[in-house]
């Protein structure tokens, strides 16, 4: 069950503030509060999903597939391309803390 009140929720709706770095008309990325690398984004759907599996089984194909395209275009956009880690913590027991399905982007290690 997706719970409206998540912080991420919260984001996309605008009432509480995110370091924007890409949207579009399904997706949001933004800076993580805590980053864990020089270089740390969330990526999100615009659609409320809880995690992963939730996405998988209920999301569009081209949605799912858009996911793959949006991913390395921020990573160029931050100017990590060359290199970048891509990370999706699935349910409480796999270390997802908010509950709306994210991935993590991660580089700028020299
Ligand atoms: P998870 O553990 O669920 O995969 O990752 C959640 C991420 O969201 C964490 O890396 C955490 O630092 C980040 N985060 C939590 N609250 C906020 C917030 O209010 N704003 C932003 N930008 N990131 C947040």
């Amino acid at each position: 069950m997706y719970d409206d009140n998540n912080i991420f929720a919260k984001i996309i709706r605008g009432e509480i503030p995110c370091k924007k770095v890409y949207e579009d008309d399904n997706f949001l990325a933004f800076y993580d509060i805590s980053p864990k690398a020089p270089v740390h984004v969330l990526v999100i759907p615009k659609s409320a999903y809880v995690s992963l599996n939730d996405f998988a089984e209920k999301a569009e194909n081209d949605l799912l597939a858009e996911t793959f395209k949006v991913i390395p275009k921020i990573a160029k956009d931050l100017g990590i391309y060359e290199g970048y880690k891509v990370a999706v913590n699935v349910g409480e027991r796999g270390g997802q803390e908010v509950p709306h399905f994210h991935v993590h982007i991660m580089g700028g290690w020299k």
